[in-house]
C-alpha cells in the first residue's frame, strides 16, 4: 500500500527525533515511590503535544491512594480530533518509573543516546514506548491530516504501585467509557512483534499465626507463633505448591514458567522487631506471639478467586486442626482479576496486520505474568478492546542499565501509525 510506505518514510524521517524525544522524558525521574516530578513530566508532555495540535489536559488524581499536596498526582490527557467522526483510538502510558536501584554503568536519569539505544531508568519500562506513540501520531497526521475520529495519548501516574492514582482514577472519571473512547493500546515493553492480550489475576494476603509471648528460657510456658508458621509453610511446600504447579491455563503467558498458578511469600516475619543497625546490643529472650507473611498468589483466568482463597482457608484449617491451641487470621490486601482480550477483537486484529506488513512476520499472542494497567480499562472503564504493545524487551524492565533500542521503537512506532491509519483514515 502507498500509504503504509509513506508512513513509514515519515517514521524513519523522525528517529533521531524518537532518540531525542526519549531522552528528554527519561531526564524528568519521576520516581515511584514516591511519586516525584509528575507536574513537571506533565507539563514537559502537554508543551510538546500543544505544539502537535493536540488539546490537552492536567487531571491531577485528587483524593486518590498516594495522592498529596507534596506528591500530587498528575496526569496528562492529549486528544486530537479528526475533520468528521469516527473512533477514537488511545495510547496510554505510564509515566512513572521504579527506584535505580545498584550495579549502574551509565547514569540513571541521563538520557545516554549510544549504540543504538537510549539509556537509562525507564528507558524501556516505558517512556520509549511512550515516546513511540507520540511520533506515530505525529506521523499518522502528517500522511493523514483528513481523518476520521480522534487520537488520544495519555501519561498516567502510578502504574509501578497500582494504578490508583493513575488509569483507575482517569477510568472512575470516564475518560475511559466505550462510548468515548473505542481502543486502547498500552505501549508497554512486550517485544515489537508479540500482542499482549491481557494478564493473570493477583490476590495479596497477610496471614497471621498467633502465640503467647514468654521467656525465651521457658519456651513451654509460652506458645511459639513462628513454629506455628513453619507447619503452615511446610504444609504449603507438601500439598499447595504442588496443586498449583497442576494447574496449566490455556492463556499464552510468557514466559512459560508463569502458564500455571504461582504463589511467592514476599515477607515473613516473627518475634522482636530488627534493630536499628546502630544499636549495639543483644536481643531479648522472648517466644514470639506474632507471626506473619505475606503471599503473593498468581491465578489464571480457568480460575475463580473465591476458589482461590478457599485453598488457602482449607489449609490453614488442616493446621489448625493438627496444632492444638492454633490461630490464625488472613487479611486481604490486594486482588485483581485476570483479563484477556479475545483475539477477534478490532484492535488486536488490526495491530496484527500491521504487524505483519512491518516487519513481514506473524504477531505472537502472550499474556503478562503479572498485571498492568489494563485491569482498570477492564473493570472499571468496560472497556474490552484493549491490549498492550510497545517496544523493548521486558527482561530489562526494573533492571540497571536500562536501555530501549532505538531501531526496536521506530519498528513498533511504525506498527502504530499504519495501525492508526488502518482505524482512522
Ligand atoms: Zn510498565
Amino acid at each position: 500500500m502507498e500509504s503504509d510506505a509513506r508512513l513509514i518514510a515519515a517514521i524513519d524521517a523522525r528517529r533521531d527525533a524518537l532518540a531525542a524525544l526519549t531522552s528528554d522524558l527519561v531526564r524528568i525521574p519521576t520516581l515511584n515511590p514516591p511519586g516525584r516530578n509528575y507536574r513537571e513530566i506533565c507539563d514537559f508532555l502537554a508543551a510538546y503535544l500543544s505544539g502537535a495540535g493536540f488539546s490537552v489536559e492536567l487531571v491531577r488524581a485528587e483524593g486518590a491512594l498516594a495522592d498529596s499536596e507534596k506528591h500530587p498526582r498528575w496526569n496528562l490527557v492529549a486528544r486530537r480530533e479528526g475533520t468528521r467522526p469516527g473512533d477514537c483510538v488511545h495510547f496510554n502510558s505510564h509515566h512513572d518509573v521504579v527506584e535505580v536501584g545498584h550495579g549502574w554503568t551509565k547514569d540513571p536519569f541521563g538520557g545516554e543516546i549510544s549504540e543504538g539505544k537510549v539509556w537509562g531508568r525507564g528507558a524501556c519500562d516505558m517512556k520509549g514506548g511512550l515516546a513511540a506513540s507520540i511520533i506515530a501520531a505525529e506521523a499518522f497526521l502528517e500522511i493523514h491530516p483528513d481523518f476520521a475520529g480522534a487520537v488520544e495519548i495519555s501519561a498516567t501516574a502510578d502504574e509501578e504501585s497500582g494504578g490508583f492514582g493513575g488509569v483507575a482514577y482517569l477510568a472512575e472519571k470516564g475518560w475511559f467509557d466505550p462510548a468515548r473512547v473505542q481502543h486502547v493500546i498500552i505501549p508497554e515493553p512486550l517485544n515489537k512483534d508479540r500482542i499482549c492480550l491481557g494478564h493473570r489475576g493477583v490476590w495479596w494476603a497477610e496471614i497471621e499465626t498467633h502465640g503467647r509471648i514468654a521467656h525465651g528460657s521457658m519456651p513451654f510456658l509460652g506458645d511459639c507463633a513462628v513454629r506455628h508458621m513453619g507447619a503452615v509453610l511446610a504444609e504449603m511446600e507438601a500439598t499447595l505448591f504442588p496443586l498449583l504447579g497442576s494447574k496449566r491455563t490455556a492463556m499464552p503467558v510468557v514466559p512459560e514458567g508463569a502458564r500455571q498458578s504461582t504463589l511467592n511469600i514476599n515477607a515473613i516475619h516473627g518475634g522482636e522487631p530488627e534493630q536499628d543497625p546502630d544499636y549495639t546490643g543483644l536481643p531479648a529472650p522472648c517466644v514470639p506471639d506474632r507471626c506473619r507473611i505475606t503471599i503473593d498468589r498468581r491465578f489464571l483466568i480457568e480460575e475463580d478467586l473465591a476458589e482461590v482463597k478457599g485453598e488457602v482457608t482449607a489449609l490453614m484449617e488442616k493446621v489448625k486442626a493438627a496444632r492444638p491451641g492454633f490461630a490464625y487470621e488472613i487479611r486481604d490486601l490486594f486482588e485483581v482479576l485476570p483479563v484477556m482480550t479475545e483475539e477477534d477483537a478490532p484492535v488486536v486484529r488490526t495491530v496484527g496486520a500491521a504487524i505483519a506488513r512491518v516487519l513481514d512476520r506473524q504477531a505472537d499472542f502472550v499474556v503478562s505474568p503479572g498485571t498492568y494497567d489494563q485491569k482498570h480499562i477492564d473493570r472499571i472503564g468496560r472497556l474490552k478492546n484493549c491490549i498492550a504493545y510497545g517496544p523493548g524487551i521486558l527482561d530489562l524492565a526494573h533492571q540497571p542499565d536500562e536501555w530501549v533500542g532505538i531501531d526496536d521503537m521506530a519498528d513498533s512506532a511504525k506498527v502504530m501509525a499504519l495501525t492508526l491509519a488502518e482505524l482512522l483514515a
